[in-house]
This record gives structure tokens, C-alpha cells and sequence, in this order.
């Protein structure tokens, strides 16, 4: 399911001629049901956009042209790094979710519950550290140097690249991910998005 020719290994992005592609969904807007083909619509056709548009825009003479955008996010600061954090976290946002693979892999599920316990309690707790992250950010899923998977809070556009991990899974709780369809009801949207991760992305991402 590669969406464009310059995506490697799904955790990170390259430019062509200098410029990063704008994503397509890998289903349609109107597919998951549990996110309304409104908010999809607002959240990948104008937000996402903008991102991509600004961080082009951003790049030249910045010293960090034509480099992945994993290497840009470590060494920008301010609107660059702004801008390339968000256009990183919403692709794997975005294509994490599918209409297939909606529970774990053995491999991940026995990962999973080495570390937190069990599948249900790694998805309780990563809903509460998304529930308590305070104004906008994400929540990730991540493996450290070690193997051993970990949840972090990460606000606004930061990614847990800037811990040295590598990022698997994320959810994504700005307003502008959920308020049209949840109000203010951020603990509902996001245990509603387990309804559609695609674990099997999410895996791939480990290797
Ligand atoms: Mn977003």
C-alpha cells in the first residue's frame, strides 16, 4: 500500500527536485465511518495542504533541501520544523488507518503486553495520555533503543523523532481532528479510532 514513490519505510519522507508531495488518503474520505467525510476532507485537503505548501515554501535556502524530512525535523527550529513535524505526523496519521487489520498481529500483541501489560491495557493507557495531553499535540507509540515500546505526549508539532525513538502510531488530538464530529468529546473520539487503526501498517513501521 506505498502512496507515492518517494515514501520509504513509512516513517519518513523524501523530496523530489526539492519538494515534498502532498499524500493522498489511501481510502476514501467518506470510508471510516467513526471520522465524517467532513472533517477528512478539512483535515487532509486544507490543513494537511497547508502544512505541505508552508514547508515547501520554507525550504529553500534553509541549508536542509533536499534531505528526508526525518533530517529536516532534527535540524530546524520554528516555522521549518514547525511545518515539517506536521506534515510527518498527519501522513502517518492518515495512513495508518484502513478498513482491514483491526486487532494485532500475534508478533504485535506479545510485544505489546511485555510492556504494558496486555493489548487492552497498552490501549487504555494510550488513550489516557491522549485524553490528559493539554491543548493541542499528539500521542504516540513508539520503539526506543532498546526494542521496548513506549508512549509519549507530544505537543503541538513535535515528534518522538526529538527523543530518539521511532515513531509507529499516533492519534492525533488537535480540535481540528475530532470537533466536528466529537465536540469537545476528545476520550470518545479517540477510543472510536481504534475502530479503524490498520495494525498491519502500524508493523510495518517497526521494521
Ligand atoms: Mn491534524
Amino acid at each position: 500500500m506505498l502512496l507515492t514513490n518517494n515514501y520509504i519505510p513509512m516513517r519518513d519522507l523524501l523530496p523530489i527536485n526539492g519538494t515534498f508531495e502532498m499524500m493522498e488518503l489511501p481510502y476514501k474520505a467518506d470510508a471510516l465511518g467513526i471520522i465524517s467525510d467532513t472533517t477528512l476532507g478539512f483535515h487532509h485537503g486544507k490543513h494537511l495542504k497547508a502544512y505541505v505548501d508552508n514547508l515547501n515554501r520554507l525550504l529553500p535556502d534553509s541549508g536542509l533541501e533536499n534531505m528526508p524530512i526525518s533530517e529536516v525535523i532534527r535540524k530546524s527550529t520554528g516555522g521549518l520544523f514547525n511545518n515539517a513535524g506536521q506534515v510527518l505526523n498527519h501522513v502517518m496519521y492518515f495512513e495508518q488507518f484502513g478498513l482491514e487489520h483491526h486487532e494485532p498481529s500475534n508478533r504485535m500483541a506479545q510485544k505489546l503486553t511485555k510492556d504494558f501489560g496486555s493489548v487492552e491495557a497498552f490501549r487504555k493507557e494510550f488513550e489516557q495520555k491522549g485524553t490528559t495531553l493539554f491543548g493541542s499535540g499528539w500521542v504516540w507509540l513508539s520503539t526506543d533503543a532498546d526494542g521496548h515500546m513506549v508512549i509519549t505526549q507530544e505537543t503541538n508539532a513535535n515528534t518522538p523523532l526529538g527523543r530518539g525513538l521511532t515513531p509507529l502510531m499516533t492519534f492525533d488530538v488537535w480540535e481540528h481532528a475530532y470537533y466536528l464530529d466529537y465536540q469537545n468529546r476528545r476520550a470518545d473520539y479517540l477510543n472510536a479510532l481504534w475502530q479503524v487503526v490498520d495494525w498491519q501498517v502500524v508493523e510495518s513501521r517497526l521494521d
